[in-house]
């Protein structure tokens, strides 16, 4: 009770701005700091109380295209915010102009933000970042956030593992499938090792997974489910076979963002599927 008092104190006291929600024993955020952050899929209600505590304080925000308008709602009135997404499919800011912006951002003093869709450390470079901010001597602090990878399915009621099922789950992207980079992913080992397979940025290259994977001998008839605008009141699922996921999801018109998965775990979705998009409205 008393350090809980403590830190009450020490957040009013101080010249950084209250959080509205008394996020007690959280830490300060200080001017010349970056704070590398994830914002979850989408659903504000999957932020974590460190990011919310980050937002309630920071002067600057940087942030990327798969972070809600809800979330950054909850950002202090007065700061300034910065759009590092993509503009018309194409990245508007080089990855080199985004950690120049931190660095110049930090060393003005600010306290930054830089927010990431899902976790910061999951195909969504925030190591590169990290790593400038080191080499550049700029203090920073990271917080997880939840990965697209693991929400979308648990949306669409499939668990990524059960015991049942499978006992490991790998997490790959598909953007480098069918092209010259292709092989840096072994999609045969992978087929072969991972009884479920979590796909991000796929849904361009989907018949080339599915046919690297129908090579390496996966089952035509395998389950898949396609996630579309995971955890937000846009959210459709796809629920198809790894066979006629390509044709399906041409037909459906799928829309990014996705997350593809593969595996008899989409099955389960027939027993759990839980959330309908107009349960996130009548939240709000
Ligand atoms: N760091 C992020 C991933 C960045 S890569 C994370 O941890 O989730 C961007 C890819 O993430 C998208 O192409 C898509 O595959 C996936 N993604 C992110 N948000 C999503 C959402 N709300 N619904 C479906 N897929 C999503």
């Amino acid at each position: 009770m008393e350090s809980l008092k403590q830190d009450i104190v020490r957040l009013t006291l101080s010249d950084t701005p209250t959080p509205d929600i008394k996020l007690a024993g959280l830490p300060r955020f200080m001017p010349g700091w970056v704070w590398l952050a994830g914002a979850g899929p989408g659903d504000v209600g999957l932020l974590t109380l460190h990011t919310v505590n980050a937002l309630q304080q920071a002067d600057s925000i940087v942030y990327d295209a798969l972070v809600s308008e809800d979330i950054l709602a909850l950002a202090r009135a007065d700061s300034e915010t910065f759009y590092a997404g993509k503009r018309g499919g194409k990245p508007f800011w080089k990855q080199e102009d985004i950690s120049n912006k931190l660095v110049a951002l930090a060393g003005e003093g600010k306290r930054v933000l830089r927010l990431k869709g899902g976790d910061p450390f999951v195909f969504g470079r925030g190591g590169e970042e990290a790593e400038r901010l080191v080499q550049e001597n700029i203090p920073f602090r990271l917080i997880p956030g939840v990965t697209a990878g693991i929400a979308a399915p648990e949306y669409a009621g499939i668990p990524v593992t059960h015991r049942d099922i499978n006992h490991a789950v790998t997490f790959v992207t598909g953007h480098l499938a069918g092209t010259d980079k292709t092989e840096l992913l072994d999609w045969a080992a992978i087929s072969q090792g991972s009884p479920v397979i979590v796909v991000y940025m796929a849904m361009s290259r989907l018949a080339v997974i599915a046919d690297l994977l129908m090579q390496a001998g996966r089952a035509g008839d395998e389950a898949v489910a396609i996630i579309t605008h995971a955890t937000t009141a846009r959210q459709f699922v796809l629920e198809t076979t790894l066979a006629n996921a390509a044709r399906e999801a041409a037909q459906a018109k799928l829309e990014p963002p996705s997350i593809i998965i593969i595996g008899a775990v989409a099955r389960l979705r027939e027993t759990l599927n839980w959330f309908a998009p107009a349960l996130h409205e009548s939240d709000k």
